[in-house]
């Protein structure tokens, strides 16, 4: 079966393994695992930013950071197919008892214009805004990259209005490599930047907020609060130790993958898709015009050993990722070949 429902798939390697196997490890709660210390000084550099803190997942990297910037009652700007909206159970109400404003963007990227309007002008009638989350690249957008012009101008809305920026940089790394554009250039527009080692970087377990050292102090005891406090997490930071040290500059192979699926989709009857929107290393396609829905195309690629997700009614993810080879991308593409030409039939 080639698994290309998400680059979290991916299994760590038999190296990064022996890394976890190797590593020295202490009671991280007390700040003493040197493994997770160092994994975290790493990410603060890579991001250039003061501190970091490890965390269990993207979810809490991402609700650490809306608890961190806002109080109950407030309002948060996020793009309508953000993850920190879409996919987090609620979680910005839930826990930190907030409202969002969706507002829709181009593939995922917003307008500075848009996000002005949309900030509330003080009143007691309205919540106040605090925090406008972006995200890149972005997921549901089709893994695009927000242009770093784009930031500098959000950035620009956001610091005349005395609001807070987190990036969930789920796959910030994805752009990085895609563009060139070092981390820290993204990174130095927002107060709170996540990233994840789970996904294309190939650690099993993991993400890292990245801000000043102030910052970081309330999101450890935070973290405490959300019970996300872990101990000899020197293993698990191990992975990601490797993660940083040899999966950042490979992620270009995926991306090139990416683009090998889209060339060979667009060629396709029945599919929609425009391989220029395929920015990194997810593919996000339209199925509409085989008048099938996207749980029956799924079912009929998993028959010849395929597996991707459905997005919508009619679109459908595949996203590459380190333990898809080219033989493996070869063979997805025979695969979907195969099935559109069926159905089209
Ligand atoms: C995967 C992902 C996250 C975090 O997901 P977890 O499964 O909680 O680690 C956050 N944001 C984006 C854009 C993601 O793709």
């Amino acid at each position: 079966m080639i698994d290309l429902r998400s680059d979290t798939v991916t299994r760590p390697s038999p190296a990064m393994r022996e890394a976890m196997a190797q590593a020295e490890v202490g009671d991280d709660v007390f700040g003493e695992d040197p493994t997770v210390n160092r994994l975290q000084d790493m990410a603060a550099r890579l991001l250039g930013k003061e501190a970091a803190l490890f965390v269990p997942s993207g979810t809490m990297a991402n609700q650490l950071s809306v608890r961190l910037h806002t109080r109950p009652g407030d309002e948060i700007i996020v793009e309508a197919g953000a993850h920190v909206v879409r996919y987090e159970s609620g979680a910005a109400a839930g826990l930190s008892g907030v409202q969002t404003c969706w507002l829709p963007g181009t593939r995922g990227i917003l307008q500075p214009e848009q996000i002005d309007a949309a900030i509330r002008p003080p009143d007691y009638h309205n919540p106040p805004t605090t925090l406008i989350c972006l995200e890149n690249t972005h997921n549901r957008g089709g893994g695009t990259i927000y242009p770093l012009d784009r930031i500098g101008a959000i950035r620009k809305v956001a610091e005349a209005r005395g609001i807070a920026l987190h990036l969930d940089g789920a796959r910030l790394f994805n752009a990085v490599v895609a563009t060139g554009i070092p981390a820290t250039e993204y990174a130095r527009h927002f107060e709170t930047v996540s990233f994840c080692l789970s996904k294309g970087l190939g650690a099993p377990v993991g993400s890292l907020i990245c801000a000043d050292k102030e910052r970081v102090v309330k999101l450890r005891r935070l973290r405490k609060m959300f019970g996300g406090g872990m101990r000899q997490a020197g293993i698990l930071a191990a992975a990601g130790l490797y993660a940083l040290d040899h999966n950042i500059a490979r992620l270009a192979e995926d991306h090139t993958h990416a683009k090998r699926l889209a060339a060979t989709l667009a060629q396709l009857p029945g599919v929609t898709i425009d391989p220029a929107h395929v920015e990194t290393n997810i593919v996000v396609f339209d199925i509409s015009e085989t008048r099938r829905t996207a749980d029956e195309v799924l079912a009929a690629l998993k028959a010849e050993g395929l597996l991707l997700v459905p997005f919508s009614p009619t679109t459908l993810r595949a996203v590459t990722h380190l333990d898809a080879s080219s033989d493996h991308v070869e063979q997805a593409c025979a695969i979907l070949k195969n099935v559109f030409t069926r159905l089209a039939a």
